[in-house]
């Protein structure tokens, strides 16, 4: 059996939604197919400005008139007849407001979050499923919320893995004569429990790999906007090249630096159970793509590069010049843990530890606080952290291009800079 996965740019019009039909429609070799779908579009940024007190009463109508004219119109188009679509799309949106009214009440961010969010998915599914019974692939839906089951970490759920390979089996029977088995991304619930969780953002493709590893699939392939896995954004970057095989480790590290092609979390189940991973273009859906697997090596050979901008660079100084040792590192890590920061590079020297982060301006905001009441802090903003990976001194001063070096390091496969934007 196979899991594919369809991101929210894949399905993000009633012409998106027909072009992913027809994919499915070209895989049905073994059935079921498992499907598994993100929002609509932008959706879960939208139902973001929706969750209870993050906007204005007038903001929240209008936004909430947006949601429902987007699904409906992309409804319309694809099932001018159907009222079933229609009814259904009607009572999640009542659902939707009665959820969102009572947790008003409720001053808990987090879990208020996933109660709110949590509807793109459901009505991006509930209309794929209508459009692909129409079109005569038989497709049953399945509440990911019945499926992947979490703890009670909103925002961030864990998974449970041995209750959700029980229910992961249960869906499976209950799939027999079925060409699809169509479910929802991102979204679980907390076990014996009617709450919703979401595993994070863009965790739509960790679902998929949860699905895999419960159901031992043959493979996972997810289907971007891009041709497969490139050396870098072709945000940043002109001259991209396909990485046609990459091992599981590479993937993994390639996550943790920051590549966007993957959710770092998906490839650990798939790697664990030996699953291909392949990434494949719904624009161009019969190219052959990139497969994440079992390699020795990344081929072809090229240096792969990761930009992560607006970044922040802070120098950590003890106030006594006292050498900075475990016990404030300690101290400093327990600070970054606490707020949910994370380090995407640090450095330490005797009279100063040195770490890079996102610029989020809330939290660095309080960090920088926190850390000033025990030591002298200095910082930049503005800068670029690149990642090069199988570099050449060549690759990185083209990359350099003359700008000053704020802090580098080098490991035998990994060249790290720090520079100005
Ligand atoms: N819809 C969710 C998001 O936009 C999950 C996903 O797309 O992977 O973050
Ligand atoms: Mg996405």
């Amino acid at each position: 059996m196979k899991v594919f996965k369809f991101g929210g740019a894949s399905v993000n019009s009633a012409d998106a939604v027909r072009n992913m039909a027809q994919i499915v429609q070209k895989h049905l070799e073994s059935t079921p197919l498992v499907v598994v779908v993100s929002a609509m579009g932008k959706t879960t940024n939208l139902l973001e400005k929706l969750v209870p007190g993050v906007s204005s009463k007038e903001e929240a109508v209008a936004l909430r008139q947006q949601l429902e004219d987007y699904h409906r119109g992309i409804a319309t188009a694809l099932m001018p007849d159907s009222m079933d679509v229609q009814g259904d799309i009607t009572s999640i949106l009542s659902r939707f407001d009665t959820t969102t009214k009572l947790l008003r009440a409720k001053d808990d961010y987090n879990y208020n979050y996933d109660q709110t969010v949590s509807f793109g998915e459901v009505l991006s599914t509930t209309i794929i499923a209508h459009y692909l019974n129409v079109i005569g692939i038989k497709t049953m839906l399945a509440d990911a919320r019945q499926i992947i089951i979490t703890d009670n970490h909103f925002r961030e759920g864990h998974v449970n893995w041995e209750f959700t390979q029980g229910t992961c089996r249960l869906m499976l029977d209950a799939a027999r004569g079925y060409n699809v088995v169509l479910t929802q991304g991102f979204i679980g619930s907390v076990k014996d429990s009617n709450q919703t969780t979401t595993l994070g953002r863009e965790g739509s493709d960790y679902s998929a790999a949860i699905l895999a590893y419960c159901l031992d699939a043959e493979s996972v392939t997810i289907w971007k906007d891009v041709p497969g896995f490139l050396n870098a954004d072709p945000k940043f970057f002109k001259d991209t090249v396909k990485i046609s095989q990459i091992p599981y480790n590479e993937a993994i590290e390639l996550a943790y630096y920051g590549a966007s092609v993957i959710h770092p979390k998906t490839v650990k189940p798939i790697q664990n159970k030996g699953i291909p991973l392949y990434i494949r273009s719904f624009i161009t859906p019969d190219g052959e793509g990139s497969a994440v697997g079992n390699y020795h090596a990344i081929s072809p050979e090229t240096p792969l590069y990761i930009f992560k901008n607006d970044q922040i660079l802070l120098s950590i100084l003890p106030r006594d010049y006292s050498f900075i040792a475990e016990d404030n590192l300690q101290v400093i890590f327990g600070i970054l843990n606490e707020l949910g920061i994370r380090v995407n590079l640090m450095q330490n020297s005797a009279l100063s530890f040195s770490i890079c982060i996102d610029n989020n301006p809330q939290r660095v905001g309080v960090l920088i606080e926190r850390l000033k009441s025990m030591f002298r802090v200095r910082y930049n903003e503005n800068l670029q952290l690149v990642t090069i990976r199988y570099y050449t001194q060549e690759v990185i001063d083209s990359i350099v291009a003359g700008r000053p070096i704020l802090l580098e390091q080098r490991s035998r496969s990994t060249e790290q800079i720090i520079v100005p934007a």
